[in-house]
This record gives C-alpha cells, sequence and structure tokens, in this order.
C-alpha cells in the first residue's frame, strides 16, 4: 500500500494537467488517495489512468454508500432472500452485501440474481461446500 502511495506520487508529479475532482453528486473535494485505498487491487498507474479520464465520473464514499444502497433496494425488490447452497438456510441481500462487500454493486447484482450461482450464508459454509465438493471430485476419479 505505501509502495503504490509513492508510485502514484512520483507519476503525479512531473504532470501539469493533474485533475482536480469533486464528487459529481455533492460537490466535494476528492482525494486521489483515498480513492486508492478504495481500489488496492489496482495498480498506481492505473488509478491515475482513471483519475485522469474524462470518461469517468467519481463521487466522495458518502455518496457511494447512498447509491448502493439504492441499487440495493432495486435488486430486493427483484429477489430478497435466497438459499445458502451449503446448509439451506434463508440469506437475506443486505447481509449478504456486508458479507461481500469487495463485489462491486454490479457483480453482486449478477451473482445474486443469477439462481444457479452459489451464494453462502457465511465463509464455513462456503469453505465447507468446496471442500465436500473437493472430496466427491476425487471420488469420481
Ligand atoms: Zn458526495
Ligand atoms: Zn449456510
Amino acid at each position: 500500500m505505501w509502495d503504490k502511495i509513492q508510485q502514484l506520487r512520483e507519476l503525479i508529479k512531473p504532470l501539469n494537467t493533474f485533475k482536480r475532482r469533486k464528487c459529481w453528486r455533492c460537490g466535494k473535494d476528492l482525494n486521489i488517495y483515498d480513492f486508492l485505498s478504495d481500489n488496492v487491487e489496482y495498480s498506481a498507474k492505473r488509478i491515475l489512468g482513471l483519475w485522469q479520464s474524462s470518461m469517468l465520473e467519481f463521487h466522495c464514499c458518502e455518496c457511494f454508500k447512498f447509491l448502493k444502497g439504492g441499487e440495493l433496494q432495486l435488486i430486493e425488490r427483484i429477489l430478497n432472500t435466497r438459499k445458502c447452497t451449503y446448509c439451506n438456510e434463508d440469506i437475506d441481500l443486505y447481509s449478504y452485501s456486508k458479507l461481500n462487500n469487495y463485489l462491486k454493486i454490479y457483480e453482486l447484482k449478477d451473482i445474486w440474481l443469477n439462481r444457479k450461482s452459489e451464494v453462502f450464508c457465511n465463509s464455513i459454509c462456503r469453505k465447507k461446500y468446496y471442500r465436500d465438493l473437493g472430496q466427491s471430485s476425487i471420488r469420481l476419479k
């Protein structure tokens, strides 16, 4: 993480066209280093590329949470509970999204609304399911 901050600093230094960004919804000033820490899976170069892109609009975390909440409501209207693939307990959309908060909203939507996809009430069920799956595929050989 610290390395990436350094890399990003070095990339920004020579730029004279570095963008100042504001949240498109509430107008709050945004900081590229916050953007980096929210997207640690991207390289510093990628982060800067996205930041400088004129095609994209950014929002602050509060607005992001608000938008995500709105999206979740829409998904909930289509399908609000699913059953755990392993133990068959009901899972509600909000606890699922909290448990999997690394998922982007469109990824969550794809998984949740695809009834053939595997969903689990917690990581223990997920582990057990894949463990059993592993064993049964060994048995098949
Ligand atoms: Zn905002
Ligand atoms: Zn379960």
